[in-house]
């Protein structure tokens, strides 16, 4: 699949960009773990990965005219419509969507993949979508497993997926009221990185971090690792824009109100059925100095929630607290074979 100006998808098969895959050779201990514990053996060859020509994609709708009133927007090589990136644009990743996919079942799948490059752009794609009775889904990272990308299995209409990829800025950083305003189709690491380089974090670690966008945790109301510390992305998500047909709604990033029903309530977890969020202002905080992590064993799982207990109602504040059962821990505490220090040799990500 092309890459449209750099943004990246993973892969249809399954999670993670093409590729990027996890390997245990420097745990020894690791394979006989797993036979252990779900009577795997990781010593046989794995299957080989689906070939993308097995499939039965349906053919587009998105004849030439429409094609070319898209173009007239976003320029004609964002306007996309390969049988990969239709595929990939057409489920989340969940194991039931990795599963039906992997089997093939595509009964509906977008015409088009759709990439614009700002705020005039998604409206006007909008416009032209809302004029011609098109369905538009708005995509980020694709990362959801709730089925919300998914399009109607007997949609006779025209879809259009809306990929928000090139939307990744940190358009503006407030240093005096940590507020910054985001481009909604910004991922996890490339947000961070951006804060980051200013001695900022936002502190939203959902565990698809790397695959997921701003825009996206706003639309499934998202919570993350370090949601004790910073909050749920209901609370750090300030003001936004989103896109509808009638026009651009601007939600300012009031510190509080307390007049009426709140409609930034109803847009977060709307999964993109009232528009298309374009930008969030956002809480943001200064990068923490240091980062120490502590590990305790328990000899019960029940010992553990109870440390759990006593820790929330104490007044010590760590970003995160999490028990883990015994299989957990044993899964997470593989230890790595000891490496020969080389002065040639460069330690390699596992
Ligand atoms: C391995 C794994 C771990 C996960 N861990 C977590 C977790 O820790 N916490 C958690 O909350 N979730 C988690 N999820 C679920 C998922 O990652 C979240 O729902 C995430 O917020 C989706 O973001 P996305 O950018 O991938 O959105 P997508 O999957 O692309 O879209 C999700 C929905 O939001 C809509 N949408 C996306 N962008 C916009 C936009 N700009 N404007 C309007 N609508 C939009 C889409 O139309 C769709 O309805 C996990 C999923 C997986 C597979």
């Amino acid at each position: 699949m092309t890459d449209v100006e750099n943004v990246k998808h993973m892969k249809w098969w399954g999670w993670g960009v093409e590729g990027v895959a996890f390997h245990h050779d420097d745990k020894p201990n690791f394979a006989p773990f797993v036979r252990k514990a779900v009577g795997l053996d990781l010593s046989q060859p794995a299957g080989s990965p689906p070939e993308l020509s097995d499939l039965k994609v349906p053919r587009t709708k998105a004849l030439a005219p429409i094609r070319k009133a898209l173009a007239a927007v976003v320029g004609e090589a964002r306007v996309v419509v390969d049988d990969e990136a239709r595929v990939v644009h057409t489920y989340g990743k969940s194991i039931r969507d990795l599963m039906r996919i992997r089997a093939g079942v595509l009964p509906r799948v977008p015409d088009a993949v759709v990439y614009p490059a700002d705020e005039d752009e998604v409206a006007a794609v909008v416009a032209l979508a809302a004029k011609k009775g098109w369905v538009l889904i708005p995509f980020g990272g694709g990362s959801n497993i709730a089925g919300s990308l998914e399009p109607q299995p007997d949609e006779p209409r025209v879809i259009i997926s809306l990929d928000m990829g090139r939307l990744r800025l940190v358009v503006d950083l407030d240093e005096d009221s940590g507020l910054a305003r985001i481009q909604a189709g910004a991922q996890g690491p490339d947000l961070e990185a951006q804060l980051n380089a200013r001695g900022w974090t936002l502190g939203h670690f959902p565990d698809s971090f790397t695959h997921s966008t701003l825009g996206g945790w706003v639309a499934t109301r998202s919570s993350g690792m370090q949601s004790d510390k910073y909050g749920d992305i209901a609370d750090i998500a300030r003001g936004l824009r989103m896109v509808r047909p009638e026009g651009v709604v601007v939600l300012r990033p009031l510190p509080s109100t307390s007049t009426g029903p709140s409609v930034r309530e109803m847009i977060i977890g709307s999964e993109g059925r009232l528009g298309v969020i374009t930008e969030v202002t956002v809480q943001v905080h200064r990068k923490p100095a240091q980062r120490e992590v502590q590990a305790y064993f328990f000899p019960s799982f029940s010992a553990g929630l109870k440390a759990m207990q006593a820790i929330n109602e104490s007044d010590a504040k760590p970003s995160i607290t999490r028990v883990s059962d015994a299989r957990e821990s044993g899964f997470s505490s593989q230890p790595a074979r000891p490496r020969r220090a080389s002065p040639r040799s460069s330690p390699r990500a596992s």
